[in-house]
């Protein structure tokens, strides 16, 4: 079947001067009460948000709740129109999503912030292609036994900040392909880019197949709390991952929990290391280092430890940090004060401790927006904080080690699980140690790529279950087996 999109008749363009609202039951509204979105390279206030209200909340899920039977009756090949329809939409505001990003995440708009908003694109193009056919288990003249795939119900998405756009893309394409209708909370600190996607999506979806609500995090609460949501698929940090689990289970909420991480990276001995110092430096410190799967612990053999610092060090002083919006940034400030905040202490803790610092290590404390120096810590003990924590910023410890063994034993000494690196001169070597390292993912001798088709998430305190693949679209379903007997 050749399905149109059924699109509502509405101009898909949208006003990026006008008002922001939410996307509740097909409209779009406004709230009593509304708080402040900041520029963080600025300081400044962008823009007001609604506050969504308890009862605004019900509206939504009560809408969500409404469309859904007639949702996922529609065939695979129906809704798959809709989200390629919906990547039209949005990429008919593609130049002004970008620019709002920049505005309030932060991240560069020539190269970070283009790159979020055009690989969402592809992400929705691509995903609308892909069917969860049945399982035949088996198929004989006696038995027909099947495994098909049917939708949760209604959906409660909750992200974060740092990549605002792509998260809320991966989340609503899965949901809405698979049959679900969704409520999504963006993070408070960068709600309006996700309004936008509502403001572009009322003309798209039939009216309450997706909500999108901005507030506070007790909207993220009211959802996980909520006994008419079926499942939640939340994106932050482990701390937070745990009171969704532990409010989830009400009424045995599914759950997908996509968390922090620690991720190592570890160079073999006899790496030509100098070819990859600028993939190195993108994987740790891109985004300002505000990504789950940043390098955050660089593990070098001792026999090239020295030489590397010295090498990787001049590579990051050719980068610049500033204003998103300037062309010539290679990476923005930090998204917000609390980041910002746990920066200031971070750095602090390296300097009080006297550890050995390469490049930056000073956060300048006068200033209104959220900059923070290229830092590079040189082979601090492995107890330190640095070490330790998931920093979230552009700092970044070079350690050193002697045999495989034992940097494998502390790639994993850690409750995080999420990425790694191996890097290497024999591919069959790495593979090995790959291997042996605890995570959801390892790139081998490759840096940050995904894939529609790959799964994605944390072992360990780094998540539960997974996004994207085959499994990905699976963990917005029930699994229903058919037991027929044919005779
Ligand atoms: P966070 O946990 O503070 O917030 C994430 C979201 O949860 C926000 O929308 C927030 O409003 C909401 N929230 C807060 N309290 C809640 C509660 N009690 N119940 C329900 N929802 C609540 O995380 P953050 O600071 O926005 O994001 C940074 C963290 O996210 C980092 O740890 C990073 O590693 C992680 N992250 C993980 C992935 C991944 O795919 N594994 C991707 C991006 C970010």
């Amino acid at each position: 079947m050749n399905a149109k999109p059924k699109l509502s008749g509405i101009d898909p363009k949208v006003d990026f001067n006008g008002p922001y609202r939410m996307l509740i039951a097909g409209k779009l509204v406004d709230s009593n009460e509304r708080f402040e979105v900041y520029n963080p390279a600025t300081g400044d206030v962008v823009a007001m948000a609604p506050s969504g209200s308890r009862e605004q909340m019900e509206q939504a899920i009560a809408a969500a709740k409404e469309a859904q039977p007639k949702w996922a009756a529609l065939s695979w090949e129906e809704r798959s129109a809709y989200i390629t329809a919906f990547a039209d939409a949005l990429e008919a505001n593609k130049e002004d999503l970008i620019t709002l990003l920049t505005t309030e995440q932060g991240k560069p708009r020539h190269s970070m912030a283009s790159f979020e908003v055009n690989y969402g694109l592809d992400w929705l193009r691509e995903i609308a292609t892909r069917r969860l056919t049945d399982e035949i288990i088996e198929d004989t003249d006696q038995h027909l036994v099947k495994v098909a795939h049917t939708p949760l119900g209604v959906v409660g998405a909750i992200t974060p900040w740092n990549f605002p756009n792509l998260l809320s893309v991966w989340k609503i394409a899965a949901c809405l392909l698979t049959g679900n209708t969704m409520v999504m909370k963006p993070s408070p600190y960068t709600p309006l880019g996700a309004l936008r996607i509502g403001e572009i999506a009322v003309t798209v979806f039939p009216a309450g197949v997706l909500n999108i609500i901005s507030g506070g995090n007790e909207q993220g609460a009211w959802m996980t709390e909520h006994k008419d949501i079926d499942k939640i698929s939340f994106t932050g940090s482990t701390a937070t991952g745990k009171k969704v689990m532990a409010s989830s289970s009400s009424n045995l909420k599914r759950i997908t929990l996509e968390l922090g991480g620690n991720d190592p990276a570890i160079v073999l001995p006899g790496t030509d290391y100098k070819q990859i110092i600028p993939d190195l430096f993108n994987a740790a410190f891109g985004n300002s280092g505000q990504w789950c799967i940043a390098v955050k612990r660089l593990y070098v053999h001792s026999s090239q430890h020295a030489d590397f610092v010295r090498d990787f060090v001049d590579h990051c002083k050719t980068k610049k940090v500033g204003d998103g919006m300037d062309a010539d940034t290679d990476l923005g400030p930090i998204q917000n004060r609390m980041q910002f905040g746990k920066l200031q202490s971070l750095f602090a803790d390296v300097k009080d401790k006297g550890y050995k610092v390469e490049m930056g290590g000073t956060i300048d404390e006068n200033q209104k927006s959220n900059f923070v120096p290229i830092t590079i810590v040189n082979n601090p003990p492995d107890d330190s904080r640095i070490v330790r924590e998931e920093p979230f910023g552009p700092i970044l410890p070079i350690l050193s080690y002697d045999d495989v063994d034992e940097v494998v034993e502390r790639a994993n000494d850690t409750d995080f699980g999420l990425g790694a690196y191996v890097m290497g001169p024999d591919v069959g070597a790495a593979d090995k140690v790959a291997e042996r390292i605890e995570a959801g993912t390892v790139w081998v001798n490759q840096f940050q790529s995904h894939g529609v088709d790959i799964p994605f998430g944390g072992h360990k305190q780094s998540g539960m279950g997974v996004e994207n693949g085959r499994a990905g679209l699976e963990a917005f379903c029930n699994s229903k087996t058919y037991i027929t007997r044919k005779k």
